[in-house]
Parts: structure tokens; sequence; C-alpha cells
């Protein structure tokens, strides 16, 4: 016996018919004689709709309400779940954050889970019911008021609702069958990844892989909660119970690396397409002058990613090249124009049209030359490096956005990715 945690996202619930379908998927852990809870999103394109009627009212809305009206679509998909597993005959009962409780921090709209008391919800468990928890919501207990945890948060509940009950695993149900050596509307020749770990998927999560939230990754690497990523489209009978065994037929096992054994040098490439290049020119080459402006950018709470700096040929000057989120470009520039009237005359460049391609793989770290071979197969297809950024198991080189997918084609061949 096993205790489960299963995560189905918008578009396993988005209607009445899926909702059946996941009560087969549910049954059939049941069945197993497995302990589940299921953490569901609200049905696809709920949580849009609500968000948008919330703007329509008022674009300088209270953040709590904000909450208690988008936090409503998971209600409706708990209670429906409930309902579709009771008619199979399998007793269930929807849970809703404050119920459990799942405690928040303050910060409405994109806040932490605290502290969940898992003690009612494994008393259910073992008298055989299970529990449909609502994902993406919690309670703020000073208040005592509904807080979301930011857009897809509820990858983020489940992991640690499994947490909280010491799950043995922790399956997120979504609608592809695993994660991919890179996007395969790309490059048709991308792979299913059978095992992946912890760290590795944190890099592709954030560097815009949408399979998982990232903050549910990192969650799960903090916890050791094994996580895998199956479909929900497949059959419910085809699919093993979970056994806490991995299972390298079907999706992707998130796992601690020492279970690992063979990995490739590279394990999968990552493109984000969210990026804008600010640059600076003419900036007075002296002690300070970095912080005279990034400085401004993280008060006013601006991430700024990969950073190139030169010295121009008169060696009195640099130039600067970073890079920041498309949204935030229009606040960054606002910022540096502030800059600018007391750090004198320099002048600013913009742009959107750039991507940031990056390889991602913890054979890196005891492999030479893999950052090399990037840039060389860059370079033979004729693309131009903006800016390079790296880490321990990651190289990230911005290009222009027209070569994206010429990029990432002729990195997945040249690192072996491609399926035979
Ligand atoms: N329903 C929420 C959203 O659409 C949370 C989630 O699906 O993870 O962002
Ligand atoms: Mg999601």
């Amino acid at each position: 016996m096993a205790v489960v945690v299963m995560k189905f996202g918008g578009t396993s619930v988005a209607d009445t018919e899926r909702i059946e379908r996941v009560a087969l998927h549910v049954k059939r852990e049941v069945d197993a004689g497995n302990q589940v809870a299921v953490v569901v999103s609200a049905m696809a394109g709920t949580t849009n709709q609500l968000v948008e009627w919330v703007r329509e009212i008022s674009p300088l809305y209270d953040a709590r309400e904000y909450d208690s009206i988008v936090a409503s679509g998971e209600q409706i998909t708990a209670g429906l779940l409930a309902v579709a597993l009771q008619s199979k005959g399998v007793s269930a009962r929807s849970w809703q954050g404050w119920q459990i409780p799942i405690h928040t921090d303050e910060t409405h709209g994109a806040a932490r889970i605290s502290h969940i008391d898992g003690a009612r919800l494994r008393a259910r468990l073992g008298q055989g019911e299970v529990a449909v928890v609502t994902g993406f919501q919690g309670v703020e207990p000073e208040h005592n008021r509904i807080a979301t945890l930011g857009r897809g948060g509820s990858d983020t509940s489940a992991v640690a609702v499994a947490v909280a009950l010491d799950a043995d695993v922790c399956d997120i149900y979504t609608d592809v069958d695993g994660v991919y050596t890179t996007d395969p509307r790309i490059v048709p020749e991308a792979q299913r990844i059978p095992r992946i770990s912890y760290e590795e998927m944190l890099e592709m999560a954030s560097l815009g892989s949408k399979v998982l939230q990232t903050r549910s990754v990192e969650l799960a690497m903090v916890y050791d909660m094994r996580l895998r990523v199956l479909s929900s489209f497949a059959e419910p009978e085809q699919l093993p119970a979970a056994d806490v065994g991995t299972l390298e037929n079907t999706g992707t096992t998130v796992c601690s690396e020492d279970e690992i054994v063979e990995s490739e040098v590279v394990s999968g490439i990552a493109y984000a397409k969210d990026e804008a290049k600010v640059t600076i020119l003419k900036l007075e080459d002296k002690p300070g002058v970095a912080a005279r402006i990034f400085g401004p950018l993280a008060e006013a709470a601006i991430n700024v990613d990969m950073i190139v700096q030169n010295v121009t040929p008169d060696g009195a000057h640099t130039d600067l090249t970073f890079t920041v989120q498309s949204t935030e470009l229009p606040r960054a520039l606002e910022v540096i124009e502030q800059v600018k009237r007391d750090l004198g005359n320099f002048e600013v460049r913009s742009s959107d049209d750039v991507v940031k391609i990056s390889i991602i793989g913890i054979g890196m770290r005891s492999h030479a030359g893999v950052a090399a071979q990037m840039f060389k197969t860059l370079s033979h297809k004729g693309i131009n490096i903006l800016a390079i950024s790296t880490s321990e198991i990651k190289v990230s080189v911005l290009i222009n956005a027209d070569y994206a997918e010429l990029a990432v084609r002729a990195l997945h061949e040249v690192y072996g990715l491609d399926a035979q």
C-alpha cells in the first residue's frame, strides 16, 4: 500500500466527461489498495475568465477579493470530482484550502504556503476516503482570508500536500505524457525523458518548459518528494497503479540525482521567448557604475538575468548589456531613465526580438567542452550570440528571435538527443 497524491491540471478536468475519466484514474489507485489524495485545478479557461471579470470591474482591484474570486474555479472541480468518484462507488469528499487547513502568507495573488496540517486528511485517508483537494489556494490565518498561490499554483499545492501527508509519490497528470528533451512542436525528434533530476527539471521549468510550475519543483527538491509526470489522456487501465517504483515505459520521473544511473551530458534544451535586451552604451567606466544601474533595478523588483560588460576602445567607457523579462522592459527603461538623470550621458537601446536558448544537464559538471560545442554549432549556422550566461549544469545564450527554431534543432541534434 502506498500513499499517493494525484494532481490533475485544467485540460484534464476541462469538462464533465474528462472529470469522469479522472475518476477512473483515481479508482485504479484505490482498487490497488492505495490511499489517495487528489489535487485539482480549475476547468481549463475558468481561471482566465475569472481574472478577466475582476479586471473588467476594476483594474485597481483589492487583491484579497481577487483571491476569493479566482479561487472559486478549483472549488467547482473538487466538488464535481468527489461526486464522480462517489457515483463510481468510491468514498470521497472535497476539501477547500481553509478546511484542511493550508496556511499561507499574506501575499495575495502570489502567496506562499507556510504550513499544512495533514492530520485531518491523513485520518480520512486512513478510513479509505479519497480526499479531493482544491489546488491553487489556501487561507491566510491572520485575517482569515482566502489566498491564491499565483498562476499555475496547483502543482505547488500538490507537492505541498504530498509532503504534508508524507506521500510515497506525487503524480502530476497533464496533457502531455512526460517531459521531453525539447519542445516536440519545434523538433519532432524530441524524446520523452524517462528520468530527470530535480535540479535539471528546475532549470527546464524556469527556462521555459511549461510542464511544471518552477516553485513546485523547488519544493519537491527540498523535501526529496518524487514526482511523476503522466498523461491523464492515457487509458486509465493502461497505467500501472503507483507502486512507488518508477515507470520507465511511460511518463517522466523527477527524482534525486543518485537515482539516475546513466545520463546524457545534455538532457534537454529549453528556450524562453519572454526575454528582452537592454544595452547601455558609453557608460563612464569607474567603480560603482554597475551598482548604480542594477541597484535601482533591484529596488524596483526587476529581475535581471544575463549580463555582459565590455570596455570600449577608448578605455574610458564601458558598454553594458543585460536582459529582463519582456513584460518588465517598460519599467526597466523607466528606471534607467531616472539613473541617467544623475549618472550623465549614456545611450540606451533595447529590443525584445530575442530568445534565450539553454542547454541543461548534470553531466556537464564532469565533461569539458560542452559550451564550446554549443558556440561552434551556432556559429556553423551563422547565428550570432548576443549574451551568454552559465551555471554548473546549464549554458544559456541570447540570440535573435528569428533563429530560435534553427538553433534548437541544431543543438538537439549535436548533443545526440534526436530519436533514432
Ligand atoms: N487554476 C489556476 C491557474 O489557471 C491554477 C492552476 O491551474 O495551476 O493558474
Ligand atoms: Mg499547470
